[in-house]
């Protein structure tokens, strides 16, 4: 690594970088490319020698950029956003630059302390309760990844808690509780830590809670699961659900889980950002009760990809689950080992591990408490237009409430007769404004009905964007054959 070299082709990738995010809103958001159009391109083996930077970056720009799926594009309205920032890319760039791995406090003591600061403040301004803090009261954070993995973690201590009263054979007989809106990941992180597959409960849903759980329908179940021998383990609220937005009752949810000694995770990935501003912090009353928390600033809070911030009650119960220790890791320098201190290795499933916590640090130094409540508020004030919009039209029904930054809605059916005309006619309505390259959304299917997903909320995203798309909506639905 030559300085000279390194700092002329980082800068060149700057520029580079800086002509994409002015020119990105011109591009159609999805590309309409046919599989196979990037591969065919490409050669069959990498080059013998090295090529200059110019030549590469001159590739990206006519064989890769053409065939990306645009999600910094102002008009990625697609799944949730995931946001870019200058100071997001600030971070990252220091990060990847200094190329530190925090997995032990010893390995890097500064990287540690930022992460635990980091994570406290996140906590704070969330309005977490202080038990999930450092400074608070015997929690604590940590940076992950994803949510996955941070779903995983939990799952793996709650487990071993309940096995350190049931003996190991107990395994068999651990319940985990989601609904039909939790985010598959539960699914997947009960699967991989032994849960027995018919012992994961999706507890339904309706329109009448707005799609959130109710503690009845989970009472039930889990009174089902116990008077059967059963043990219940593991329950998921979410705020924030990923097909429509939903939240379910944490305080509720949270009581039920104590009565039953089940750990209570909540997953605020996306509305997560939201719980910054006051108005929002309603929606995880009652998370004191909860074992653990999580969301993802890469999603909605201007932090690059990766970005995963997951906060337990008791440190305790996950490293008991997680920690290792090898002879190449054991500490033979002073200061670094012993009670209180944090070796991040032990709170999550990978030993090596990125300086996360310079990003987010950065992205909180450069925007501030009040910025990013600003940031979040003014999605969510176009994503209510939006809304108001589809009313006032009187074709379009809105699905679930918009709590947050997602709108969900479907044309109504009208003359159209079945059910399955109507979804016939919503799917060509989102295919073919995908296909206009003008905006990009994604589905969801509820109760059997086809649903479009506008999810507010791209960096670059301004309200001339959300009408235009507005106008496509309009535009599109009559060209598939809505009547007016
Ligand atoms: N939980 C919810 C509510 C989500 O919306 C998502 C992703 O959209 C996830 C979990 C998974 O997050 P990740 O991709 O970080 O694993």
């Amino acid at each position: 690594l030559d300085p000279e070299t390194f700092a002329g082709e980082s800068r060149a990738v700057i520029n580079f970088l800086a002509d994409y995010y002015r020119d990105v809103d011109t591009y159609p958001v999805q590309p309409q490319d046919l599989p196979g159009c990037l591969r065919a391109l490409l050669p069959d083996a990498p080059p013998e020698n090295g090529e200059p930077i110019d030549v590469i970056l001159e590739e990206v720009r006519t064989h890769i950029v053409p065939a990306l799926t645009h999600w910094q594009s102002p008009k990625f309205f697609g799944y949730f956003p995931m946001n870019a920032s200058t100071a997001g890319f600030a971070g990252e760039m220091l990060s990847a630059g200094l190329n530190i791995v925090p997995f032990m406090r010893v390995a890097s003591p500064a990287a540690t302390e930022l992460e635990s600061a980091v994570v406290d403040w996140m906590g704070k301004l969330m309005g977490l309760p202080d038990r999930f803090l450092f400074s608070g009261g015997g929690g604590g954070g940590v940076l992950h990844g994803s949510t996955c993995e941070a779903v995983v973690c939990t799952l793996a201590a709650a487990r071993d808690r309940a096995l350190s009263r049931l003996g190991h054979e107990g395994i068999l007989r651990l319940v985990v509780y989601a609904s039909d809106q939790s985010h598959c990941t539960f699914q997947k992180g009960a699967r991989i830590v032994g849960i027995t597959r018919s012992n994961f409960r999706v507890i339904p849903t309706s329109a009448s809670s707005g799609y959130g759980l109710t503690s009845d329908s989970v009472r039930d179940a889990v009174e089902a699961d116990v008077a059967s021998g059963l043990v219940p383990l593991y329950l998921c609220a979410t705020v924030g659900t990923t097909g429509l937005g939903a939240v379910d009752p944490v305080r509720d949810l949270g009581e039920l889980a104590r009565r039953h000694s089940m750990w209570l995770h909540v997953d605020a990935a996306y509305a997560g950002s939201a719980l910054i501003c006051p108005e929002f912090q309603h929606h995880i009353d009652g998370a004191e009760l909860a074992d653990s928390v999580s969301m993802n600033p890469h999603k909605w809070f201007l932090t690059n990809m990766d970005c995963c911030c997951l906060w337990v009650a008791s440190p305790a119960a996950l490293t008991s689950a997680l920690s290792t220790n090898p002879e190449y890791l054991s500490n033979v320098t002073d200061g670094g080992a012993g009670a209180g201190v944090v070796d991040y290795k032990d709170w999550q499933i990978a030993l090596s591990r990125p300086f996360r916590a310079m990003k987010l640090w950065v992205v909180l130094r450069r925007y501030g408490g009040a910025g990013m409540r600003a940031y979040v508020r003014r999605h969510v004030e176009m994503a209510k237009w939006f809304e108001q919009e589809l009313k006032a039209d009187g074709r379009f029904e809105v699905v679930a409430p918009t709590r947050f930054s997602l709108v969900t809605f479907r044309l109504r059916p009208g003359h159209e007769g079945d059910g399955d005309a109507v979804d016939g006619l919503n799917r060509r309505l989102l295919v073919a404004m995908n296909a206009s390259g003008r905006a990009f959304m994604t589905h969801f299917v509820v109760d059997g009905k086809f649903v479009i997903r506008m999810a507010v909320g791209g960096a670059m995203t301004e309200m001339r964007h959300v009408q235009d798309t507005w106008e496509l909506v309009r535009e599109k639905a009559e060209e598939v054959g809505a009547l007016p």
